[in-house]
């Protein structure tokens, strides 16, 4: 049996809903659609392993292997979408329609569609002639908790030596990107009659200060660390959400900010974490006030692979174009934790992701197909 022809896999992919969300009325399993791609990578010859997230109902991530050998390349895709809004749609999101040279429907451009290319760049090889195993990862959750990458990196089972992961690059290679962090301050005082401020302690006056301590530390870090090559070169630190107190006349007894971090590559989130906690200590020293920092996502690192590694000459010879930053966060650095050189690569563009009416240029396709196949000769067959 062989696997499905192109169209019909890049359609089904979208036919089958796979939407994550933190929200849970949103949220919805991804195993019918791991369930479809391993039997198409069965057909392919893939050696095919199903690992369950542990915990959640219906969601898994797939790790398929042709061929055998140390090291390999791993190609890989998260199998979710975001949700997205019917009615905003000209025609059913969850239909792979062809019209103007577009493949229209969602997880077209982000990024279901990858994973169908690299199934088909990879049944024009006889895996006899591979000295290193391809692998073909799809996982769940990106879009929400990136759960699914998380797990692969802490399973530790080594994977491969190169990954390319085929987000939304516009066909270029992607070596760098920012982390993420979103992070609560909770200051709790002492509600009281605001008419004799000795009957209380105002955790929004407390606020105050740690607001004025964040924002030195920020020009701080700003002043400290600076990457040209990203479209924001500084890291940036939002204050994005407060709330406290509810009435002019009481005296705030709580304070609740949230702020929203990201790092460049070589900062480490760990360490911004503790000197987060440090700041906010500092702040509210000798206040009497109560505080905690808290995480409000387990936050994605930044990643950076080396400019000088033989993935990123490789996918800047085969792209024609050098390797740059971009300001969204991937699973990359979790496949980095793992001791892979990552590369993040893919057809579609990100501005047609997360929009209504999203699409792949079906232009796009066969210089895809070009650059994996390249990438499997070079590092399946050749190294
Ligand atoms: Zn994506």
């Amino acid at each position: 049996m062989h696997q499905p022809e192109l169209m019909h896999m890049l359609k089904r992919l979208i036919e089958i809903p796979s939407v994550s969300s933190v929200s849970p009325s949103h949220d919805m399993g991804n195993r019918p659609l791991i369930d479809e791609l391993a039997g198409w990578c069965e057909a392919g010859g893939f050696r095919v392993e199903v690992r369950h997230l542990e915990g959640v109902a219906d969601k898994a991530n797939l790790v398929a292997s042709l061929g055998k050998g140390p090291g390999g390349l791993v190609l890989a895709g998260h199998t979710d979408t975001v949700p997205c809004d019917p009615h905003l749609w000209s025609q059913d999101p969850f239909q792979g329609v062809v019209r103007d040279d577009r493949l229209y429907g969602l997880g077209s451009c982000d990024m279901k569609s990858f994973l169908a290319l690299a199934l088909e760049a990879a049944a024009g090889f006889d895996p006899k002639d591979f000295r290193h195993p391809l692998v073909i990862l799809a996982t769940a959750d990106e879009e929400s908790s990136m759960r699914g990458a998380r797990a692969i990196a802490e399973a530790g089972q080594p994977l491969g030596r190169q990954a390319v992961i085929g987000e939304p690059t516009n066909l270029r290679p992607v070596r760098m990107h920012k982390g993420i962090l979103m992070e609560g301050i909770r200051v709790t005082g002492q509600a009281g009659h605001s008419s004799d401020p000795s009957l209380g302690n105002s955790a929004l006056e407390g606020m105050h200060r740690v607001m004025g301590e964040v924002l030195a530390w920020r020009d701080e870090l700003q002043a400290r660390h600076r990457n040209p090559q990203f479209q924001v070169a500084v890291p940036t630190l939002n204050l994005g959400h407060i709330h406290g107190g509810d009435n002019p006349n009481r005296i705030c007894g709580q304070c609740e900010l949230h702020i929203d971090l990201r790092p460049l590559p070589g900062m480490e989130p760990d360490a911004l974490r503790q000197t987060l906690t440090e700041r906010v200590d500092k702040a509210l020293q000798d206040t009497g006030l109560d505080h905690e920092v808290f995480r409000l996502i387990p936050g994605v690192p930044p990643m950076e692979t080396p400019a000088d590694s033989e993935l990123v000459r490789v996918t800047e010879e085969l792209t024609g174009h050098a390797a740059e930053a971009v300001a969204f966060g991937t699973e990359g650095p979790f496949l980095r934790q793992m001791d892979m050189d990552v590369v993040i690569l893919g057809p579609g563009d990100i501005r047609q992701a997360h929009q209504p009416d999203e699409y792949l240029a079906l232009d796009r396709i066969e210089p895809m197909l070009k650059i994996l196949r390249g990438l499997i000769q070079r590092f399946c067959i050749h190294a």
